[in-house]
């Protein structure tokens, strides 16, 4: 009989992937998905430390947990509770000591094994823990078989890890070293996601532009050369890539922005900060003027490229200047999305224990600033596009009859109007509104083909 599976996803896209990896390997073992987790027989929270307070929040969901399964258990059925991701990783053998009804805890790079994982707490009866990084890849493990279709925007992890360091930050510590998958096993990955639908993918790595993967001629690829080569993939439409760490902005990189068609004109390319004193504290490894020339040369590259970008506030020791350096360079740059956080401290992380803590009024204060020139920003930027033609991928159906949703090249959801077209299609559109979040369109007709489709006709899966 089929067990249900429910995964409960916290965090970056990163996670979304894990979590559709997690249903892939426990299908074969006789799991279905539920979207209910007082339905499931085994609920698993695939957990992110970025945000504040991310261990706490995962113990108070667990008593909710807890408190399910009684009642499940007082109905006669039982409930295996689990965590990953991030926060598995973090708390380890502390989060069996502290929530010990937890069954089974394992970390980023070892929830392949999550059916050995089960079979191991059935037979000795008490929690179990897998927090290795071990010697085997999990993408090498794991199935190809899609449990889930993957839509028509799909992601696809080619690089974990984090050598980078940040002051601020957990990941170094949580996913481990910088490691890259072959390229092959990616453009087979990538083949498999368009035979199932999917139109559009997006390159996954927490510094996805450090990428260094064994190429099938056995040399390192960068980016830029594996990108080059999924763009040989037909029927996939659109490329996209994050997250990015300026350092690792190579020419290659900078000439695909410039000569690959499929790869979309949109770069998430966080900064952090603009004061220099700043980034050195966070050990960011550039400078407020580096990251000025990388964006002037990717422009040159491909004039029409929209940033995004991640920013901290209120970092230790930032003073009026230093955050008056951010908002000049938010001025200078021009963002056309960007996250923005008051900076708070992680446990374990160098800036935590860091003399100069900002008050946190003073955080608020700095925030809602940086915030409003982001949003005026924003808004200058979708409103820019109205009266232009664009192409859009449709993605899903609209809430009215007719209506779908897709984005434009720079990652604005756009309604259109598009009744008889369908969804995968990437379809030339009159932009006529601009919202604070989106855009609303009408097709222009004829349908013209696809943007970027494979001129060059190479059929890169077999
Ligand atoms: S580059 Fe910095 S912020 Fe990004 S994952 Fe690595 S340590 Fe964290």
């Amino acid at each position: 009989m089929s067990k249900k599976l429910f995964i409960k996803t916290y965090g970056c896209q990163m996670n979304v992937y894990d979590s559709a990896r997690m249903a892939d390997a426990l299908v074969p073992h006789g799991y279905r998905a539920t979207d209910r987790a007082d339905d499931a027989d085994l609920v698993i929270l695939n957990t992110c430390h970025i945000r504040e307070k991310a261990a706490e929040k995962v113990y108070s969901e667990l008593g909710r947990l807890r408190r399910l399964r009684e009642r499940r258990r007082a109905r006669g059925a039982d409930m295996v509770i689990g965590v990953a991701g991030c926060v598995a990783q973090a708390e380890g053998q502390e989060m069996l000591e502290r929530a010990p009804f937890v069954d089974i805890v394992v970390g980023p790079q070892a929830y392949h094994r999550l059916p050995e994982l089960l079979h191991r707490r059935a037979r000795v009866k008490a929690s179990v823990l897998d927090t290795d990084f071990p010697v085997e890849s999990k993408f090498d493990r794991l199935p190809e078989e899609l449990a889930t279709p993957p839509g028509i925007s799909a992601f696809l992890t080619v690089q974990e890890g984090c050598d980078k360091f940040c002051t601020f930050c957990v990941v170094p510590y949580t996913r481990g070293a910088e490691a890259s998958r072959p390229a092959a096993a990616i453009l087979a990955e990538a083949c498999r996601l368009v035979a199932a639908g999917a139109r559009e993918i997006t390159l996954l790595g927490q510094n996805v532009n450090a990428y260094r993967g064994e190429g099938p001629d056995g040399r390192p690829w960068s980016l830029g050369r594996l990108i080059r080569s999924l763009a040989e993939v037909e029927d996939l439409a659109r490329i996209r890539y994050t997250t990015s760490h300026p350092r690792d902005v190579s020419d290659d990189l900078i000439e695909a922005h410039g000569s690959v068609d499929k790869l979309m004109p949109f770069l998430h390319l966080p900064v952090q900060s603009g004061a220099d004193a700043m980034l050195q504290a966070m050990n960011r490894r550039h400078t407020a003027d580096d990251y000025r020339r990388i964006v002037e040369r990717l422009r040159r590259a491909r004039p029409d490229l929209a940033l995004s970008s991640d920013f901290i506030v209120g970092f230790p020791g930032e003073t009026d200047r230093d955050f008056a350096a951010t908002l000049a360079l938010v001025e200078e740059i021009g963002f056309a999305q960007a996250f923005s956080f008051k900076y708070s401290p992680r446990p374990g992380t160098p800036a935590a224990g860091m003399r100069r803590q900002i008050k946190d009024a003073q955080k608020s204060e700095r925030l809602a600033r940086l915030q409003a020139l982001l949003a005026e920003q924003a808004r200058a930027f979708n409103a820019g596009v109205v009266g232009q033609v664009l192409p859009v991928l449709l993605e899903r159906p609209g809430r009215h009859p007719g209506q779908q949703v897709g984005r434009t090249p720079y990652l604005q959801a756009v309604h259109v109007e598009a009744a008889g077209r369908g969804l995968g299609q990437t379809i030339e559109v009159l932009i006529t509104e601009s919202h604070s979040h989106s855009l609303a369109a009408v097709p222009v007709e004829p349908p013209a083909a696809r943007p970027g489709a494979n001129r060059r006709g190479m059929p890169a899966c077999a």
